[in-house]
This record gives C-alpha cells, sequence and structure tokens, in this order.
C-alpha cells in the first residue's frame, strides 16, 4: 500500500501538472453556456464518434467485441476547457465547485435529450462513484456524491450515496496510462453486506477516461443485484 506521504506527493505533482493557470469562469450563467456535446455517439458506452449528428444507432468496435457491465453511458461535457480546470481545481486545490449549476444541466439533460435513458417505471436511484475512505478524508469531500446529492434533490430521483464502497488502496486513476487503468480498479468496489442494492441504478462520475470505475463499479452492483446501470457522467476525456 502506497504510504499517506507518498500519495500526498504524488498528488501535489499531479496539481502541478494539471492546475490551470487562469482560474475558469464558474458563475452560474458561464456554467450555463458550458457547450454541451449533442453530437453522435455510441449507444452503449456513449464515446463520442465524430462531430456530427447520429448517423446510425450502431455501437462502437470495443462494445461491439465486448458489451460493458452497465446499460447505458453518457457524459454531458467534453473534458476539456473550463470543464476539466473547474473539476480539476475543485479535486486538487480544493476550489469550489458549482455543484448546483452542473447538477442543474443534468437534470434538463436527463429530462430532455437523454429522457429514454430513463424509461417510464422504476426511477432509478442516483449511486456516486465513492471515493477511497483516505482520499475522502485528505479531501473532505467526494465530488461525484456532492453532484449526484443536487441531481437527486432537483430531479426527486432516490439518492444512495452508501450503495458502494471502495475496498482497497489504488494508484490514482488520472496518473495512470489507459492500458493500466481497468487493473487498477478492478475489484476496488464492492457493495456492503446486508445492503439492499437498488435494482435500477443512475451511477455517477465527474469524468469518464477509460470506462474502468464505471465498469468496475457496475460489476459490483450486478453481481449484488442491480437488474439496470446507467452511467452518468459531467465530462468524458476526448482524444
Ligand atoms: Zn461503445
Amino acid at each position: 500500500m502506497r504510504s499517506a506521504w507518498a500519495q500526498w506527493v504524488g498528488d501535489l505533482a499531479t496539481l502541478r501538472g494539471l492546475l490551470p493557470a487562469a482560474s475558469p469562469d464558474l458563475s452560474p450563467s458561464a456554467v450555463a453556456r458550458w457547450p454541451a456535446r449533442i453530437f453522435a455517439v455510441c449507444p452503449r458506452c456513449g464515446a463520442f464518434e465524430g462531430t456530427g449528428p447520429a448517423a446510425d444507432l450502431s455501437p462502437c468496435v470495443r462494445c461491439a467485441a465486448a458489451p460493458p457491465p452497465f446499460d447505458a453511458a453518457r457524459s454531458l461535457f467534453a473534458y476539456t476547457g473550463d470543464v476539466r480546470a473547474a473539476i480539476v481545481a475543485t479535486k486538487y486545490a480544493g476550489r469550489p465547485y458549482p455543484v448546483d449549476d452542473v447538477a442543474l444541466r443534468l437534470h434538463e439533460t436527463l429530462s430532455g435529450r437523454w429522457k429514454d435513458l430513463i424509461p417510464d417505471g422504476v426511477p432509478p436511484t442516483v449511486v456516486p462513484v465513492p471515493a477511497h475512505p483516505w482520499k475522502y478524508f485528505r479531501r473532505g469531500f467526494n465530488l461525484p456524491a456532492l453532484i449526484a446529492s443536487r441531481l437527486s434533490r432537483r430531479s426527486g430521483l432516490p439518492f444512495a450515496p452508501l450503495a458502494l464502497s471502495r475496498t482497497r488502496e489504488q494508484a490514482p486513476q488520472a496518473r495512470l496510462p489507459g492500458i493500466l487503468r481497468h487493473g487498477n480498479v478492478e475489484g476496488a468496489f464492492r457493495v456492503p453486506r446486508h445492503r439492499k442494492v437498488p435494482s435500477t441504478i443512475l451511477l455517477l462520475d465527474d469524468v469518464y477516461t477509460s470506462g474502468a470505475t464505471a465498469e468496475a463499479c457496475a460489476r459490483a452492483l450486478k453481481c449484488a443485484g442491480a437488474a439496470s446501470i446507467v452511467v452518468v457522467t459531467v465530462a468524458r476525456t476526448v482524444s
């Protein structure tokens, strides 16, 4: 296990490399103008595909070869510009994040363009991707849980912040190349014993990079009895 000191030094190095030179504009009107990705996506994993409208609804090459354990994933923004700067500044420098305004953007999209993600019937329970307890202790918050809580309040969807726990120390995903990310989080999440898992889940995270974290969470939730999992992230990395 990495020592707390090594972890702290590592985070500091990450911070130095990631923090934007200028603070992003996080006013409500600025967040309302953040450009949503409205172009074609893989219907399963939500991968951004091109810069035009959806040509067809076939899954991407990766999903066609090996479908992920979740039913669908969608990301509202590309992880660039002020969207990225706001997340980095909050996670690594403790700066305020526009939780309310981002939750509003997610809620509006879930009620509009992403309406089909949530079929009528059982409303999904919002479950945030948990932080490792040590990371939570150092930061004092878990950004996905903050956003999930506000989204639940706005949408009226149930909220289950403790449905998943993070069980082992890992290298931070942000510092690993994509090829190592799946192994890094495999088996890192579990449903606490005796906790009943909601049948229909909206799993919320801040950033979707390789999909490794979402897949590991979805596997744990499905093993514990979840029937349907939709992954929603604020942003997704673009190559
Ligand atoms: Zn896909």
